[in-house]
């Protein structure tokens, strides 16, 4: 274990970000299906807008698909990879610890990964996550605002009238340009390297 004070604990912490946010792209399982779009719905696919949304129920609850299309994204260089982090572990947790009566998310969709003290790493496995917001909701009340909702491509059907947009308390659906399918917080460096293949469901 190295020391981490001083300058040398920004330099290592900033590689370890950036050498992670690679991972990230990857783990988003953000890659969204480009090829089979073809002109379909004027070349728009539906997207949330991080900034309007205020963390409701209703992407978990009104998709057409489920579990729903909508999910969690981790922004690595925006994570202060805590110890406690405020959207994994529930307010009334008894110990830091992976044990399901200590976690917020009620499908243990956030996968907690210790780096090196007094760091940790958290990551969506999208397979689980419903997009409850849960998480979202209390990263970025009490945390850095890491975790935020997006619609996975891989999943979203793509319908003509997204159920979800339509419930949107806060209006934070639009349909954006199909060749830039995500609003993502990371740096347009690491929005570059996220791949575009054919999606699994179209
Ligand atoms: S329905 Fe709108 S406000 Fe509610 S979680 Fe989804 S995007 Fe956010
Ligand atoms: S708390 Fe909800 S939005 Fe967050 S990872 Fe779990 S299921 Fe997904
Ligand atoms: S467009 Fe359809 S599949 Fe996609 S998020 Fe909305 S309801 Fe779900």
């Amino acid at each position: 274990m190295g020391d981490l004070n001083g300058p040398d604990k920004v330099s290592r912490i900033e590689f370890l970000r950036q050498g992670l946010s690679r991972l990230a792209s990857v783990a988003l399982g953000l890659v969204g299906g480009l090829a089979a779009f073809g002109s379909r719905r004027e070349n728009t696919v539906w997207q949330i807008d991080p900034a309007k949304c205020v963390k409701c129920e209703h992407c978990s609850t009104d998709c057409v698909v489920a579990p729903s299309a909508v999910k969690c994204v981790q922004s690595y260089p925006i994570c202060g990879y805590c110890r406690y982090c405020f959207g994994y572990f529930h307010p009334h947790y008894d110990e830091l610890t992976s044990a399901a009566e200590n976690q917020l998310c009620p499908t243990d969709a956030i996968e907690r990964v210790f780096v090196e003290d007094p760091y940790w790493e958290y990551n969506i496995e999208m397979d689980k996550c419903i997009g409850c917001a849960k998480c979202v909701k209390a990263c970025e009340d009490f945390g850095n605002a890491s975790f935020y909702l997006q619609v996975n491509h891989e999943i979203c059907v793509n319908c003509n009238n997204c159920s979800i947009a339509m419930q949107c308390p806060s209006d934070a659906w639009d349909r954006v340009p199909y060749d830039e399918p995500y609003r993502l917080k990371h740096e347009p460096r690491q929005v570059a390297e996220l791949s575009f293949e054919s999606p699994g469901k179209k």
